[in-house]
This record gives structure tokens, C-alpha cells and sequence, in this order.
């Protein structure tokens, strides 16, 4: 079997014997100065006519940096990743929040909780009133997007009865508050299944690897539909199939060699781009947490924050218009540390319990259906003054899919540079919305001085007037969701 990005099966395009080669090439290279100052080149945003071009890196460029253990070489990686970061995202942090719609599941993937085997964690599947609670409970908080996340069972929660959730989900308009975006995080599935998510208007199909090593993969996945390698493997291309074009990569780090992963993880986004014309839309990092009946130190490759944060950096040379994810399984510190680096999206406020977040205060949370332990705790205004205070602007923006901005659309005009004429403004007048709706005084009085200074940056005379026009009307009225 030889690799071949362009292939349809597993193995080829995640080639074990690429990776161990390339891993191989990364340590003959980790002191080779004048390869690695060519890829730090190349990584760096290149001024244009309209913008900035950036290369990215291929999977072996990127594994000879995260190789590479001097200091003054990391420091330039971030440094690089947070040119990248201002050229392409500009100072805008997307936010969401998880919505555990079931954790009834049929697999048995050994750091999950909602393994089969776990007889002491409560079952619990959201009816729809319940959704709606949760939805009328997540849009107080000021949430417009939401990534539905559920275990794999087709008894209890088959295709639909997600399709029914995403379809209550967005006809719940509470008061100013509505769910512009929903993002789906579930098990693999059929191209019809992907077609009727598309059809349903889902946003980002999300599917972590959790880990690209094969025989690892097998054992941490022993029983139930996930144990298929090649199937869960093979999934974001039966979903561009079904016509899902923005797919979201994670793996799960602790699980197995960072190292391996990451060369996994950039020839999984090689190969999307090689087959589909376009790479992943987004790529999340989460690290396996302490949660019921897991200890995260029984996964003896954990990593550091150190290692966290430079792998960030590095996806961030890489893959230079993919969107990086952060949850709340990270701290405050280090998602204040790695949001510089190159993250576009936190979550804010999360609860990853089934039916967290209706009938509870901010400081209260239920663990007994929860899927993991929450480093970030705080609540979504919180999140937001913290984001304020550290430079970032909070966007609530979902307007790039509802307008078609998708898939190859979306990245050609980030690649031109083009998609800061739209975000920008649209991050400012969605804030706007959540600091006249939902913001505590703080947040509001840091937020309105913040939109202020903000929207005088908006280059273009006549985008800066309809920007200032509607915040206006977002002030004085109930007139909500303007976007560029
Ligand atoms: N059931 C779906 C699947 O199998 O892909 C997706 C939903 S699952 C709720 C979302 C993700 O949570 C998983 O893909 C896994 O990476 C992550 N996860 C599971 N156990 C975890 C743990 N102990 N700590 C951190 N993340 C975990």
C-alpha cells in the first residue's frame, strides 16, 4: 500500500509507513538550521496587493519544526503563527457553546465516559422540550452558535432524532435571542445521513480522530460502530459527499505520540484539500480530561502546555485559513496563552453534561451525565470582559454560511484576504447585540468602548457607515442579526 493523498482509503492517505518516515526525516532535521530557517520562510504571511499570501506547511515542513527543540526556533514559530493570526483573524475570537443533546452510546472508547461498559454514569436523552429549555437557557446567556454533540446510538439517538433537535433548536427565537449556527459533532455516518444534515442547515460537520494511529485506534475503540478505523477515518469524505463542504479535524491529544498525531492530522487536511479542493474548516485540539470512571493518567502520553502550545503554532503555520478550536477543557491561562497563537473560536460557559444548562446559576453545575471536567469555568460574560481586556474583539458572527460563504467560497476569499471587510464589522455589530442584550455593566462599559475605538479601523467608508448605522439601531430598537 503506498501513500496517496488523493486516495479514498484510509491507509493511503494516512499512511503509517509516510508518518514513521516523516517522523524519521523530522529527527535527522531537528538541528538542520538552514532547512528549518527555509521553512520559517515559507511559513511567513507575504505581503500582496489585496492582503497577505501565506504558503502553510506541508505535514513534513511541520513535523522538522515541532521536532526541533531550540529555544529561539519556537519562539519564532510563535511569533510567526501570531503574524499569521493578525493577518487572517485579525484580533476576533468566535464564540460557542457544546449542547449534549444524549449520552446514550453504544461504543466502547476507553477514555470516553459514555462507554458501554460505564453502569454508574445516568443515561439521558433531551425530549424537545427540554431542547428548548436548553436553548431558551443558552440564548439568555447571549450564545448564537452551538455545536450539538451526542454519543453513537442508533436505538436512541438515531439520525431523527438529531434532525429533530437542530430543527427545534433553531426555531426557538427567545426574546432578541436566536441560533443562527449549529454545528454537529456525532459519530460517522452515511452520505445520505450527511445530505439530510446538510438539508437541515447544519454549519461545520465536526468529527474528532481522536487518534490517526491505526493499532491504537483499535484498542481505545474495542467494541461498537467506532471500531471501524477506515469508516471514521474515511467519514469527512462521504460528508463532502452528502455536500457538506466545512468539516472541523480534531484528535484527542494524550491518547497517543503528539508527534505521530500532528503528521496525521496535516495529511488528513492534505488530503481533503487534495480530493475536495478544500481543506478542513476548522481543527480542534482537545486534550483528554479527568471525567467519570477515566483517569487521563492512565493515557501515558499526555502533554504539556508547553508542547500544547507550541503544536498550536505550528497548525496555525500549517494550515494558515483553517479556523483552530479551543474548548474549556483548557484553563484560563493557557487559553489566554494559545489564543494569541493562532485559535479563531473558544467556548464560553460550557456545560458537557445532558440538560446542563436550563434550571441552573452560573455556578452551578450537574456532573452525573457529564462527559468531562471543565478547566474553564466561568460564565460566557465573564469570557467575553476577559476576551475584551486581553485585546480580543468577541464575535457572535455567524454570517459567512447563511450567506453561502462555505467550502471552497469561504477559503478564497480568506485566502485573498478579502473575508476581514466582512468579519470585522459583522464581529462588531453581533457584540454590540450581545452587550445591549446580555452584557453585565462591566462588560457592556468595556465592550461599547471597545466597539467604538474598533469601528474606526474599518477601512472602507461606506462599510464603516452601515457598520455605525446599525449599531445604532441595535442600541435604540429591537431591530437584531445586520451582516456584511
Ligand atoms: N460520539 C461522537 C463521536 O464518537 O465522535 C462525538 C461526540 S463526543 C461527545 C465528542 C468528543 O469528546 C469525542 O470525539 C472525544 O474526542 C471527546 N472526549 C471523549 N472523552 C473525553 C475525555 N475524557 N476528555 C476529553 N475529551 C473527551
Amino acid at each position: 500500500m503506498n501513500y496517496n493523498p488523493k486516495s479514498l482509503k484510509a491507509e493511503e492517505f494516512i499512511h503509517d509507513g509516510e508518518i514513521k518516515q516523516t517522523l524519521a526525516y523530522a529527527e535527522e532535521n531537528k538541528n538542520n538550521m538552514e532547512l528549518i530557517r527555509r521553512i520559517l520562510d515559507k511559513a511567513r504571511p507575504q505581503k500582496t496587493e489585496n492582503g497577505y499570501h501565506c504558503e502553510g506547511l506541508t505535514h513534513r515542513e511541520a513535523s522538522v519544526l515541532l521536532a526541533c527543540e531550540d529555544a529561539s526556533v519556537v519562539e519564532e514559530i510563535c511569533a510567526i503563527a501570531e503574524e499569521i493570526k493578525q493577518a487572517f483573524y485579525g484580533n476576533r475570537i468566535v464564540l460557542f457553546a457544546p449542547l449534549y443533546l444524549s449520552n446514550y452510546c453504544v461504543n466502547g472508547c476507553v477514555y470516553c465516559p459514555y462507554h458501554l461498559k460505564n453502569k454508574h454514569i445516568a443515561r439521558k436523552k433531551l425530549t424537545q422540550d427540554e431542547v428548548r429549555a436548553e436553548v431558551i437557557a443558552l440564548q439568555d446567556q447571549g450564545h448564537k452558535r452551538l455545536a450539538i454533540e451526542a454519543g453513537e446510538d442508533p436505538v436512541h439517538n438515531p439520525i431523527e432524532y438529531i434532525l429533530e433537535c437542530i430543527n427545534t433548536i433553531y426555531s426557538v427565537h427567545h426574546k432578541n435571542g436566536d441560533i443562527r449556527r449549529v454545528n454537529v459533532n456525532i459519530a460517522a455516518t452515511t452520505v445520505e445521513n450527511y445530505r439530510k444534515l446538510k438539508d437541515a442547515g447544519i454549519g461545520t460537520y465536526i468529527l474528532f480522530q481522536e487518534t490517526y494511529h491505526k493499532e491504537t485506534y483499535l484498542q481505545l475503540h474495542p467494541t461498537g460502530p467506532k471500531h471501524d478505523y477506515a469508516y471514521h477515518t474515511e467519514a469527512m469524505d462521504r460528508a463532502m459527499e452528502g455536500g457538506i463542504d466545512d468539516v472541523g479535524l480534531g484528535v484527542l491529544f494524550g491518547l497517543e505520540l503528539y508527534k505521530y498525531e500532528l503528521a496525521g492530522l496535516l495529511m488528513h487536511a492534505e488530503h481533503l484539500e487534495a480530493v475536495h479542493g478544500v481543506g478542513p474548516h476548522t481543527i480542534s485540539v482537545p486534550r483528554v480530561k479527568k471525567a467519570d470512571d477515566i483517569d487521563p493518567d492512565v493515557f501515558d502520553n499526555g502533554i504539556s502546555d508547553e508542547i500544547f502550545a507550541k503544536i498550536v503554532a505550528i497548525i496555525r503555520l500549517a494550515v494558515p485559513y483553517t479556523g483552530i478550536i479551543i474548548s474549556t477543557r483548557e484553563s484560563e491561562e493557557l487559553r489566554t496563552k494559545v489564543l494569541r497563537l493562532g485559535v479563531s473560536q473558544v467556548s464560553g460557559g460550557s456545560r458537557t453534561s445532558v440538560g446542563g444548562y436550563a434550571g441552573y446559576d452560573s455556578d452551578e453545575r450537574p456532573h452525573d451525565t457529564e462527559q468531562f471536567d471543565v478547566s474553564d469555568q466561568r460564565s460566557l460574560d465573564e469570557v467575553v470582559c476577559w476576551l475584551m481586556e486581553n485585546g480580543h474583539i468577541p464575535s457572535f458572527c455567524t454570517a459567512c454560511y447563511r450567506l453561502g460563504r462555505t467550502g471552497d467560497r469561504f477559503m478564497s476569499l480568506c485566502k485573498t484576504g478579502q473575508i476581514i471587510n466582512c468579519c470585522h464589522p459583522n464581529a462588531l455589530m453581533t457584540l454590540s447585540e450581545y452587550l445591549q442584550d446580555y452584557a453585565s455593566a462591566r462588560t457592556k462599559q468595556v465592550g461599547l468602548e471597545l466597539v467604538e475605538k474598533e469601528l474606526e479601523r474599518i477601512e472602507k467608508d461606506s462599510v464603516r457607515q452601515i457598520a455605525k448605522e446599525n449599531i445604532e439601531a441595535i442600541k435604540r430598537s429591537d431591530r437584531r442579526d445586520f451582516r456584511f
